[in-house]
């Protein structure tokens, strides 16, 4: 269903659609079993939130101006943890993974930013700080110790969430 092998899992939009119908098929057959994983996916959610306001501002303070956009030379996609997070938190997934192919740039990367929602972003594009906002940041030690932490938080949850998810449909 999901290979998050070299190549881009679920490039093309048929194995994306697959990849969904199914993930949301084995989680709807399992309800109760997966109570666990679904806290666990509702406490990523809160804190990924928590982080928003401070990311919105970085980017208010940095993207205008940058002459090196990521987005647009990154090459990064939704891995299995992204996919089941979206679904364990009632997130809607994104219509196509990022990219299809290796050279491929985002096809979210739009003139003016993203063009997802925050929480649909896989969590690499929450996890990467680029050296203009770090710059910022050394200067705002008290919300740089917070992001440092939550982003350390999401990433253990995301690996809980996934073993839990295995223990009880596998
Ligand atoms: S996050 Fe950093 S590298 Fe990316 S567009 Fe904004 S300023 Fe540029
Ligand atoms: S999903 Fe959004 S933030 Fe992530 S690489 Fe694509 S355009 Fe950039």
């Amino acid at each position: 269903m999901f290979d998050n092998g070299s190549f881009v899992p679920s490039s093309n939009i048929g194995r994306w659609q697959e990849a969904n119908a199914c993930l949301a098929k084995t989680i709807g057959n399992h309800g109760p079993a997966l109570t666990h994983c679904r806290r666990q996916a509702r406490q990523t959610r809160r804190l990924l939130e928590s982080l928003f306001p401070l990311m919105e501002d970085l980017c208010r303070r940095t993207c205008p101006d940058c002459t090196d956009i990521c987005c647009r030379r990154a090459w990064v996609w939704a891995d299995f943890r992204d996919l089941l997070f979206f679904h364990l938190a009632g997130i809607s997934v994104p219509e196509r993974q990022l990219v299809s192919r290796q050279g491929d740039h985002c096809r979210y990367a739009g003139p003016a930013g993203c063009r997802l929602d925050r929480l649909q972003r896989p969590f690499v594009c929450t996890w990467y700080i680029c050296p203009a906002q770090t710059r910022l940041l050394d200067n705002r030690p008290g919300e740089k110790r917070h992001l440092v932490s939550a982003l350390e938080q999401i990433k253990t949850l995301r690996k809980q969430m996934e073993e839990s998810f295995i223990r009880v449909v596998v």
